[in-house]
């Protein structure tokens, strides 16, 4: 796909379908010299924040699943997949994957989990009680 100003242009507005929108994405990725030209193009046009990381974390287009996440850090993903994810967090720096990831980090396992099960366990108890009985 060959990825002209005037389609970046509309990439920024959000005047793209979402196809349209994930193949621009995806060719800028790719592309240093599409990065360089979104950049260029969005610091001209004088928007508050100039970064390209600033549309895609807006957009939320890219980001990962929390299971994705999870799974990246044990590395359970194709490669291509994780060299996805790190891109998203370390070039794109989506603050709302990486904040994902480091809650994913400190959450030791059982202990945590057992606690939110337990917790849902005692809210459908709860609902059991608010719910009309069955006929
Ligand atoms: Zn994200």
């Amino acid at each position: 796909m060959t990825i002209s100003n005037a389609t970046l242009d509309a990439f920024i507005d959000d005047h793209l379908n979402e196809q349209e929108t994930i193949k621009v994405e995806k060719a800028v990725r790719e592309s240093p010299e599409l990065q360089a030209l979104l950049s260029s193009i969005i610091a001209s046009r004088d928007m508050g924040d100039h970064s390209i990381g600033a549309i895609w974390r807006r957009e939320h287009l890219s980001c990962p699943t929390r299971e994705e996440l999870s799974s990246y850090k044990e590395e359970a993903l194709d490669p291509q997949r994780i060299d996805y994810i790190k891109f998203h967090l370390e070039t794109v720096g989506c603050k709302a994957c990486k904040a994902n990831l480091s809650d994913l980090n400190c959450t030791k396992g059982s202990l945590k989990n057992a606690d939110a099960h337990e917790k849902h366990r005692q809210f459908l108890e709860n609902s059991k009680i608010l719910l009309p009985k069955k006929q």
